[in-house]
Protein backbone atom coordinates (compact mmCIF):
# COMPACT_ATOMS: atom_id res chain seq x y z
CA UNK A 1 0.00 0.00 0.00
CA UNK A 2 2.82 2.61 1.50
CA UNK A 3 4.37 1.52 -2.41
CA UNK A 4 1.32 2.58 -4.38
CA UNK A 5 1.31 5.63 -2.43
CA UNK A 6 4.94 6.19 -3.55
CA UNK A 7 4.47 5.49 -7.23
CA UNK A 8 1.39 7.66 -7.09
CA UNK A 9 3.27 10.50 -5.37
CA UNK A 10 6.34 10.57 -8.29
CA UNK A 11 3.83 9.79 -10.35
CA UNK A 12 1.96 13.20 -9.57
CA UNK A 13 5.42 14.73 -9.13
CA UNK A 14 6.20 14.16 -12.84
CA UNK A 15 3.04 15.01 -14.32
CA UNK A 16 3.49 18.05 -12.76
CA UNK A 17 6.63 19.05 -13.93
CA UNK A 18 6.00 18.26 -17.23
CA UNK A 19 2.50 19.72 -17.65
CA UNK A 20 2.57 22.81 -15.24
CA UNK A 21 3.20 26.38 -16.07
CA UNK A 22 6.51 27.31 -14.46
CA UNK A 23 7.53 30.49 -12.91
CA UNK A 24 10.60 31.65 -10.90
CA UNK A 25 12.18 34.58 -9.64
CA UNK A 26 14.81 35.52 -11.67
CA UNK A 27 17.50 35.81 -9.08
CA UNK A 28 17.03 31.38 -8.42
CA UNK A 29 17.46 30.71 -11.62
CA UNK A 30 20.93 33.19 -12.23
CA UNK A 31 24.02 32.42 -11.02
CA UNK A 32 26.33 35.17 -9.59
CA UNK A 33 28.33 36.37 -12.82
CA UNK A 34 24.94 36.80 -14.47
CA UNK A 35 23.47 38.68 -12.16
CA UNK A 36 26.35 40.81 -12.22
CA UNK A 37 25.77 41.33 -15.65
CA UNK A 38 22.59 42.48 -14.76
CA UNK A 39 24.05 45.23 -12.56
CA UNK A 40 26.56 46.12 -14.91
CA UNK A 41 23.87 46.61 -17.78
CA UNK A 42 21.56 48.79 -15.24
CA UNK A 43 24.69 51.54 -14.48
CA UNK A 44 24.54 52.34 -17.99
CA UNK A 45 20.83 52.05 -18.62
CA UNK A 46 20.97 55.00 -15.17
CA UNK A 47 23.81 57.04 -16.61
CA UNK A 48 21.28 57.33 -19.95
CA UNK A 49 18.27 57.90 -17.99
CA UNK A 50 20.01 61.01 -16.73
CA UNK A 51 21.44 62.54 -19.83
CA UNK A 52 18.41 61.52 -21.58
CA UNK A 53 14.77 62.69 -19.36
CA UNK A 54 13.26 64.66 -22.50
CA UNK A 55 12.79 62.59 -25.92
CA UNK A 56 15.44 65.25 -27.39
CA UNK A 57 17.79 64.47 -24.67
CA UNK A 58 17.05 61.14 -25.84
CA UNK A 59 17.50 61.58 -29.27
CA UNK A 60 21.01 63.22 -29.02
CA UNK A 61 21.85 60.73 -26.17
CA UNK A 62 20.97 57.84 -28.59
CA UNK A 63 22.88 59.70 -31.83
CA UNK A 64 25.80 60.07 -29.58
CA UNK A 65 25.73 56.24 -28.87
CA UNK A 66 24.54 55.49 -33.02
CA UNK A 67 28.19 57.24 -33.86
CA UNK A 68 30.41 55.56 -31.18
CA UNK A 69 29.27 52.20 -32.43
CA UNK A 70 29.87 52.87 -35.96
CA UNK A 71 26.43 53.96 -36.97
CA UNK A 72 26.17 57.12 -39.84
CA UNK A 73 23.40 59.46 -40.62
CA UNK A 74 21.86 58.24 -43.71
CA UNK A 75 20.32 60.18 -46.42
CA UNK A 76 17.69 58.35 -48.81
CA UNK A 77 19.01 57.18 -51.79
CA UNK A 78 22.66 56.16 -50.17
CA UNK A 79 23.36 52.70 -51.34
CA UNK A 80 23.74 50.40 -48.66
CA UNK A 81 25.66 46.84 -48.36
CA UNK A 82 24.64 43.78 -45.74
CA UNK A 83 26.59 44.93 -42.43
CA UNK A 84 25.75 48.93 -43.00
CA UNK A 85 24.76 50.68 -39.90
CA UNK A 86 23.12 53.50 -39.97
CA UNK A 87 20.49 55.89 -38.73
CA UNK A 88 17.88 58.93 -39.24
CA UNK A 89 16.52 61.57 -36.74
CA UNK A 90 12.97 62.86 -37.10
CA UNK A 91 13.42 66.41 -36.02
CA UNK A 92 15.25 66.19 -32.84
CA UNK A 93 12.80 64.09 -31.26
CA UNK A 94 12.70 60.74 -32.87
CA UNK A 95 14.95 58.35 -34.09
CA UNK A 96 15.49 55.26 -36.21
CA UNK A 97 18.42 53.15 -36.40
CA UNK A 98 19.50 49.89 -38.44
CA UNK A 99 21.56 47.42 -39.21
CA UNK A 100 21.60 45.79 -42.71
CA UNK A 101 20.76 42.01 -43.07
CA UNK A 102 22.50 39.46 -45.47
CA UNK A 103 18.99 38.72 -46.38
CA UNK A 104 17.56 40.19 -48.82
CA UNK A 105 15.06 43.13 -47.51
CA UNK A 106 12.06 40.98 -48.77
CA UNK A 107 12.82 38.76 -46.58
CA UNK A 108 11.70 41.35 -43.82
CA UNK A 109 13.09 43.34 -41.14
CA UNK A 110 13.12 43.14 -37.39
CA UNK A 111 11.80 45.98 -35.39
CA UNK A 112 11.85 47.23 -32.21
CA UNK A 113 10.39 49.97 -31.08
CA UNK A 114 10.27 51.72 -27.83
CA UNK A 115 9.35 55.18 -27.00
CA UNK A 116 11.06 57.95 -25.43
CA UNK A 117 8.57 60.54 -24.23
CA UNK A 118 7.74 60.04 -20.75
CA UNK A 119 4.61 61.88 -18.46
CA UNK A 120 5.40 65.45 -17.73
CA UNK A 121 4.74 68.76 -16.87
CA UNK A 122 4.88 71.30 -19.95
CA UNK A 123 4.91 74.90 -19.30
CA UNK A 124 1.98 76.86 -20.89
CA UNK A 125 3.10 78.90 -23.70
CA UNK A 126 2.66 82.50 -21.90
CA UNK A 127 3.93 80.48 -18.62
CA UNK A 128 5.07 83.38 -16.26
CA UNK A 129 3.28 85.34 -13.48
CA UNK A 130 3.44 86.93 -9.93
CA UNK A 131 1.29 86.47 -7.31
CA UNK A 132 1.13 88.04 -3.52
CA UNK A 133 5.35 88.34 -5.09
CA UNK A 134 5.95 85.38 -5.62
CA UNK A 135 7.08 84.20 -9.29
CA UNK A 136 5.54 81.41 -10.73
CA UNK A 137 5.06 79.27 -14.21
CA UNK A 138 1.33 77.67 -15.14
CA UNK A 139 1.63 74.10 -16.76
CA UNK A 140 -0.15 72.11 -18.50
CA UNK A 141 0.37 68.74 -17.90
CA UNK A 142 1.59 65.70 -20.99
CA UNK A 143 -0.06 61.82 -20.70
CA UNK A 144 -1.12 60.26 -17.69
CA UNK A 145 -0.43 61.76 -14.03
CA UNK A 146 -2.32 61.40 -10.56
CA UNK A 147 -1.83 65.08 -10.32
CA UNK A 148 -1.37 64.91 -6.74
CA UNK A 149 2.15 63.34 -6.80
CA UNK A 150 4.05 66.19 -8.26
CA UNK A 151 3.76 68.49 -5.77
CA UNK A 152 6.48 68.92 -2.97
CA UNK A 153 8.64 67.25 -4.98
CA UNK A 154 11.97 68.98 -6.31
CA UNK A 155 11.40 69.52 -9.96
CA UNK A 156 14.03 70.54 -12.74
CA UNK A 157 13.18 72.33 -16.29
CA UNK A 158 14.61 71.07 -19.62
CA UNK A 159 13.71 71.99 -22.84
CA UNK A 160 14.25 74.59 -25.91
CA UNK A 161 13.67 78.08 -26.16
CA UNK A 162 13.16 79.05 -30.11
CA UNK A 163 14.03 82.42 -30.62
CA UNK A 164 12.14 84.68 -32.94
CA UNK A 165 15.36 84.59 -35.68
CA UNK A 166 15.78 80.66 -35.24
CA UNK A 167 17.95 80.36 -32.97
CA UNK A 168 17.47 77.27 -30.55
CA UNK A 169 18.53 77.46 -26.88
CA UNK A 170 18.59 74.27 -25.00
CA UNK A 171 17.81 75.16 -20.94
CA UNK A 172 18.92 72.37 -18.26
CA UNK A 173 18.33 73.78 -14.71
CA UNK A 174 17.96 71.98 -12.11
CA UNK A 175 20.15 69.04 -12.50
CA UNK A 176 23.49 69.81 -11.65
CA UNK A 177 24.43 69.96 -7.58
CA UNK A 178 25.28 73.65 -7.74
CA UNK A 179 21.54 74.37 -9.65
CA UNK A 180 18.87 75.39 -8.37
CA UNK A 181 15.37 73.64 -8.17
CA UNK A 182 11.89 74.29 -8.26
CA UNK A 183 8.75 72.67 -6.74
CA UNK A 184 4.97 72.73 -6.72
CA UNK A 185 3.66 73.75 -3.64
CA UNK A 186 0.92 72.34 -1.99
CA UNK A 187 -1.85 73.06 1.24
CA UNK A 188 -0.19 71.95 4.51
CA UNK A 189 -2.22 69.53 6.39
CA UNK A 190 -3.37 71.87 9.17
CA UNK A 191 -5.27 74.21 6.35
CA UNK A 192 -6.50 71.15 3.89
CA UNK A 193 -9.57 70.29 6.00
CA UNK A 194 -11.64 71.14 2.79
CA UNK A 195 -9.17 69.77 0.53
CA UNK A 196 -8.49 66.44 1.38
CA UNK A 197 -12.44 65.74 0.91
CA UNK A 198 -11.92 66.36 -2.98
CA UNK A 199 -11.78 62.86 -4.73
CA UNK A 200 -7.89 61.37 -5.21
CA UNK A 201 -8.47 62.63 -8.66
CA UNK A 202 -8.97 66.19 -7.81
CA UNK A 203 -6.69 66.62 -5.09
CA UNK A 204 -4.82 68.65 -7.25
CA UNK A 205 -6.52 70.45 -10.26
CA UNK A 206 -4.70 70.64 -13.42
CA UNK A 207 -4.85 74.35 -12.56
CA UNK A 208 -2.95 74.22 -9.45
CA UNK A 209 -0.23 72.53 -10.99
CA UNK A 210 1.80 76.01 -10.94
CA UNK A 211 5.80 75.80 -10.55
CA UNK A 212 7.60 78.03 -8.10
CA UNK A 213 10.66 79.59 -9.16
CA UNK A 214 11.33 82.97 -7.31
CA UNK A 215 10.61 85.47 -5.08
CA UNK A 216 12.87 88.50 -4.71
CA UNK A 217 12.02 91.19 -6.89
CA UNK A 218 13.70 93.77 -9.14
CA UNK A 219 14.93 96.11 -6.27
CA UNK A 220 12.79 99.38 -7.46
CA UNK A 221 10.29 101.20 -4.99
CA UNK A 222 8.19 101.58 -7.69
CA UNK A 223 6.06 99.22 -10.16
CA UNK A 224 5.10 96.34 -10.37
CA UNK A 225 5.66 92.72 -10.91
CA UNK A 226 8.96 93.51 -10.17
CA UNK A 227 9.49 89.44 -8.84
CA UNK A 228 8.61 88.65 -12.56
CA UNK A 229 10.86 91.32 -13.92
CA UNK A 230 13.53 89.86 -11.97
CA UNK A 231 13.02 86.35 -13.45
CA UNK A 232 13.12 87.30 -16.64
CA UNK A 233 16.25 89.46 -16.33
CA UNK A 234 17.95 86.53 -14.26
CA UNK A 235 16.62 84.59 -17.36
CA UNK A 236 17.60 86.91 -20.03
CA UNK A 237 21.11 87.67 -18.61
CA UNK A 238 21.74 83.57 -18.93
CA UNK A 239 19.71 82.70 -21.99
CA UNK A 240 18.97 85.93 -23.75
CA UNK A 241 15.45 85.20 -24.09
CA UNK A 242 12.30 87.75 -23.33
CA UNK A 243 8.79 86.59 -22.68
CA UNK A 244 7.43 86.06 -25.71
CA UNK A 245 9.90 83.76 -26.30
CA UNK A 246 8.06 81.11 -24.22
CA UNK A 247 5.72 81.39 -26.88
CA UNK A 248 8.20 79.25 -28.77
CA UNK A 249 9.26 77.23 -26.71
CA UNK A 250 9.19 73.49 -25.18
CA UNK A 251 9.78 73.25 -21.67
CA UNK A 252 9.41 70.45 -19.64
CA UNK A 253 9.18 70.15 -15.92
CA UNK A 254 10.19 66.87 -14.64
CA UNK A 255 11.28 65.73 -11.63
CA UNK A 256 15.22 66.63 -10.24
CA UNK A 257 17.79 64.17 -9.68
CA UNK A 258 19.87 61.33 -10.88
CA UNK A 259 18.25 57.34 -10.98
CA UNK A 260 19.43 55.16 -7.74
CA UNK A 261 19.54 52.03 -6.82
CA UNK A 262 16.60 50.88 -4.70
CA UNK A 263 16.43 48.56 -1.65
CA UNK A 264 19.07 47.06 0.85
CA UNK A 265 20.03 44.35 -2.08
CA UNK A 266 19.99 47.18 -4.57
CA UNK A 267 18.31 45.20 -6.85
CA UNK A 268 15.85 47.49 -8.39
CA UNK A 269 15.92 51.28 -10.03
CA UNK A 270 13.90 54.24 -8.57
CA UNK A 271 13.70 56.77 -11.60
CA UNK A 272 11.43 58.94 -13.20
CA UNK A 273 10.52 58.45 -16.65
CA UNK A 274 11.50 54.49 -16.89
CA UNK A 275 8.25 54.12 -19.06
CA UNK A 276 9.92 54.04 -22.18
CA UNK A 277 13.21 54.50 -21.18
CA UNK A 278 13.45 51.24 -19.64
CA UNK A 279 12.58 49.63 -23.23
CA UNK A 280 14.39 52.24 -25.22
CA UNK A 281 17.76 51.85 -23.55
CA UNK A 282 17.94 47.95 -23.92
CA UNK A 283 16.08 48.05 -27.53
CA UNK A 284 19.11 50.63 -28.89
CA UNK A 285 21.77 48.21 -27.06
CA UNK A 286 20.71 45.60 -28.75
CA UNK A 287 20.79 46.88 -31.74
CA UNK A 288 24.46 48.66 -31.27
CA UNK A 289 25.33 45.30 -30.28
CA UNK A 290 23.99 43.59 -33.49
CA UNK A 291 26.60 42.31 -36.28
CA UNK A 292 25.89 40.93 -39.78
CA UNK A 293 22.63 40.03 -38.83
CA UNK A 294 20.49 37.96 -41.45
CA UNK A 295 17.72 40.05 -41.45
CA UNK A 296 18.05 43.71 -41.10
CA UNK A 297 17.62 44.57 -37.75
CA UNK A 298 15.76 48.13 -37.36
CA UNK A 299 15.00 50.10 -33.91
CA UNK A 300 12.67 53.00 -33.64
CA UNK A 301 12.45 55.32 -30.72
CA UNK A 302 9.79 57.22 -31.03
CA UNK A 303 8.09 60.41 -29.79
CA UNK A 304 4.36 61.41 -28.48
CA UNK A 305 3.06 58.03 -26.87
CA UNK A 306 2.29 59.46 -23.98
CA UNK A 307 -0.41 61.34 -25.87
CA UNK A 308 -1.52 58.68 -28.36
CA UNK A 309 0.91 59.26 -30.70
CA UNK A 310 -0.23 61.50 -33.21
CA UNK A 311 2.11 64.43 -34.78
CA UNK A 312 4.49 64.19 -37.31
CA UNK A 313 7.29 62.66 -34.48
CA UNK A 314 4.66 60.55 -32.96
CA UNK A 315 3.77 56.86 -34.48
CA UNK A 316 0.60 57.43 -36.01
CA UNK A 317 3.03 59.97 -38.52
CA UNK A 318 4.23 58.36 -41.94
CA UNK A 319 7.76 59.05 -40.59
CA UNK A 320 8.56 55.15 -40.16
CA UNK A 321 7.28 54.01 -43.30
CA UNK A 322 8.93 56.84 -45.12
CA UNK A 323 11.91 55.44 -44.19
CA UNK A 324 10.67 52.22 -45.02
CA UNK A 325 10.06 53.30 -48.53
CA UNK A 326 13.04 54.78 -49.08
CA UNK A 327 15.23 51.95 -47.79
CA UNK A 328 12.97 49.34 -49.92
CA UNK A 329 13.72 51.73 -52.98
CA UNK A 330 17.78 51.53 -52.48
CA UNK A 331 17.27 47.46 -52.44
CA UNK A 332 14.78 47.47 -55.38
CA UNK A 333 11.51 46.28 -53.64
CA UNK A 334 8.50 47.76 -52.20
CA UNK A 335 7.83 48.63 -48.49
CA UNK A 336 4.69 46.61 -48.40
CA UNK A 337 6.74 43.63 -49.66
CA UNK A 338 9.08 44.10 -46.99
CA UNK A 339 6.09 44.95 -44.17
CA UNK A 340 4.62 41.73 -44.62
CA UNK A 341 7.53 39.53 -43.91
CA UNK A 342 8.23 41.61 -41.20
CA UNK A 343 8.85 40.93 -37.39
CA UNK A 344 8.43 43.80 -34.35
CA UNK A 345 8.60 43.70 -30.75
CA UNK A 346 6.85 46.60 -29.72
CA UNK A 347 8.93 47.62 -26.51
CA UNK A 348 7.19 49.19 -24.03
CA UNK A 349 6.67 48.85 -20.41
CA UNK A 350 3.69 47.07 -18.32
CA UNK A 351 2.26 47.32 -14.69
CA UNK A 352 4.01 44.72 -12.43
CA UNK A 353 2.04 43.13 -9.71
CA UNK A 354 1.84 45.78 -6.25
CA UNK A 355 1.14 43.80 -3.13
CA UNK A 356 -0.11 46.90 -1.69
CA UNK A 357 -2.67 47.20 -4.65
CA UNK A 358 -3.03 43.67 -5.84
CA UNK A 359 -6.21 43.35 -5.88
CA UNK A 360 -6.07 45.75 -9.83
CA UNK A 361 -4.37 42.56 -10.79
CA UNK A 362 -5.67 39.13 -12.12
CA UNK A 363 -2.31 37.15 -10.18
CA UNK A 364 -2.71 34.65 -12.46
CA UNK A 365 -2.02 36.78 -15.89
CA UNK A 366 -0.11 39.83 -14.48
CA UNK A 367 3.30 40.79 -14.99
CA UNK A 368 5.81 40.18 -11.36
CA UNK A 369 9.04 42.27 -10.74
CA UNK A 370 11.62 39.90 -11.27
CA UNK A 371 10.46 37.52 -12.93
CA UNK A 372 11.46 38.51 -16.21
CA UNK A 373 10.64 40.80 -19.68
CA UNK A 374 6.75 40.54 -20.35
CA UNK A 375 5.34 39.64 -23.20
CA UNK A 376 1.92 40.92 -23.75
CA UNK A 377 -0.03 39.07 -26.53
CA UNK A 378 -2.72 41.90 -26.20
CA UNK A 379 -3.21 45.41 -24.44
CA UNK A 380 -6.16 47.84 -24.74
CA UNK A 381 -9.14 48.27 -22.97
CA UNK A 382 -12.92 47.42 -22.64
CA UNK A 383 -12.47 44.06 -25.00
CA UNK A 384 -9.19 44.67 -25.92
CA UNK A 385 -10.13 48.08 -27.69
CA UNK A 386 -6.95 49.63 -29.38
CA UNK A 387 -4.87 46.40 -29.33
CA UNK A 388 -3.08 44.85 -31.99
CA UNK A 389 -3.68 41.43 -30.31
CA UNK A 390 -0.36 39.14 -31.70
CA UNK A 391 -1.24 35.91 -33.52
CA UNK A 392 -0.62 32.72 -31.71
CA UNK A 393 1.60 31.48 -34.45
CA UNK A 394 4.17 34.91 -34.08
CA UNK A 395 3.76 34.26 -30.54
CA UNK A 396 4.42 30.62 -30.54
CA UNK A 397 7.69 31.84 -32.35
CA UNK A 398 8.71 34.44 -30.16
CA UNK A 399 8.44 32.36 -26.75
CA UNK A 400 10.28 29.72 -28.82
CA UNK A 401 12.87 32.18 -29.22
CA UNK A 402 13.54 33.34 -25.79
CA UNK A 403 13.02 29.75 -24.56
CA UNK A 404 15.78 28.82 -26.45
CA UNK A 405 17.58 32.09 -25.94
CA UNK A 406 17.53 31.00 -22.01
CA UNK A 407 15.70 34.73 -22.04
CA UNK A 408 13.57 35.17 -18.61
CA UNK A 409 10.54 36.18 -19.55
CA UNK A 410 6.72 35.86 -18.49
CA UNK A 411 3.45 36.90 -19.59
CA UNK A 412 0.96 39.07 -18.23
CA UNK A 413 -1.54 41.93 -19.02
CA UNK A 414 -2.57 45.30 -17.68
CA UNK A 415 -5.30 44.69 -14.80
CA UNK A 416 -8.33 43.02 -14.53
CA UNK A 417 -10.85 42.79 -17.07
CA UNK A 418 -12.76 46.17 -17.31
CA UNK A 419 -10.57 47.62 -14.32
CA UNK A 420 -8.69 50.30 -16.70
CA UNK A 421 -6.05 49.11 -19.73
CA UNK A 422 -3.95 50.94 -21.74
CA UNK A 423 -2.38 50.88 -25.10
CA UNK A 424 1.15 51.21 -27.08
CA UNK A 425 2.61 51.63 -30.66
CA UNK A 426 2.35 48.10 -31.44
CA UNK A 427 -1.11 48.19 -32.97
CA UNK A 428 0.09 50.82 -35.32
CA UNK A 429 3.31 49.34 -36.53
CA UNK A 430 0.75 45.69 -36.69
CA UNK A 431 -1.29 48.47 -38.80
CA UNK A 432 1.18 48.26 -41.56
CA UNK A 433 0.90 44.99 -41.55
CA UNK A 434 3.93 43.55 -39.61
CA UNK A 435 3.66 40.64 -36.75
CA UNK A 436 3.97 42.84 -33.74
CA UNK A 437 3.79 41.83 -30.08
CA UNK A 438 4.34 43.71 -26.93
CA UNK A 439 7.51 42.44 -24.96
CA UNK A 440 8.49 44.94 -22.28
CA UNK A 441 9.21 45.75 -18.34
CA UNK A 442 7.28 45.26 -15.61
CA UNK A 443 7.38 48.83 -13.49
CA UNK A 444 5.75 49.32 -10.14
CA UNK A 445 4.42 53.04 -9.69
CA UNK A 446 4.32 53.81 -13.19
CA UNK A 447 3.83 57.49 -14.37
CA UNK A 448 4.85 58.34 -11.36
CA UNK A 449 7.69 61.37 -10.30
CA UNK A 450 9.47 57.96 -9.10
CA UNK A 451 9.05 54.66 -11.20
CA UNK A 452 10.84 50.79 -9.78
CA UNK A 453 12.05 48.45 -12.16
CA UNK A 454 13.95 45.04 -11.30
CA UNK A 455 17.56 45.34 -12.51
CA UNK A 456 17.44 41.90 -14.14
CA UNK A 457 13.79 42.45 -15.69
CA UNK A 458 15.48 45.67 -17.74
CA UNK A 459 18.76 42.95 -18.37
CA UNK A 460 16.30 40.09 -20.07
CA UNK A 461 14.88 43.03 -21.62
CA UNK A 462 17.85 43.84 -23.53
CA UNK A 463 18.61 40.15 -23.85
CA UNK A 464 15.24 39.22 -25.67
CA UNK A 465 15.74 42.25 -27.99
CA UNK A 466 19.32 41.20 -28.68
CA UNK A 467 18.06 37.58 -29.47
CA UNK A 468 15.27 38.88 -31.88
CA UNK A 469 17.66 41.33 -33.44
CA UNK A 470 20.89 38.82 -33.59
CA UNK A 471 18.15 36.70 -35.42
CA UNK A 472 20.09 33.88 -37.83
CA UNK A 473 17.79 33.04 -40.34
MN1 LIG B 1 4.94 53.40 -22.35
MN1 LIG C 1 3.17 55.38 -20.39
Amino acid sequence: MAKKQDETKKKMEELKKKLFLKRKHAALILDDAQIEECDAFCEAYKAFLDRAKTEREAVDCAVGLLEENGFHAWTSGEKLKAGDRIYVTNRGKAVIAAVIGKQKLDAGIRLTAAHIDAPRLDLKQSPLYEDQELALLKTHYYGGIKKYQWTAIPLAMHGVVVKQDGTKIPVTIGEDAADPIFCITDLLPHLATEQVKRPLSQGIHGEELNVLIGSRPFRSDEGSELVKLRMLEILNEKYGIIEADFLSAELEIVPAGKARDLGLDRSMIGAYGHDDRVCAYPALAALMDTKSPDYTAVCILTDKEEIGSDGNTGLCSSYFHDFMKDLSEVFGTKAHTVFAKSQCLSADVTAALDPTFADVNDRRNCAYLNYGVCMMKYTGARGKSGSSDASAEFVGEIRGLLDREEVIWQTGELGKVDLGGGGTVAAYLANLNIDTVDVGVPVLSMHAPLEVVSKTDVYMAYRAFAAFQQNQA
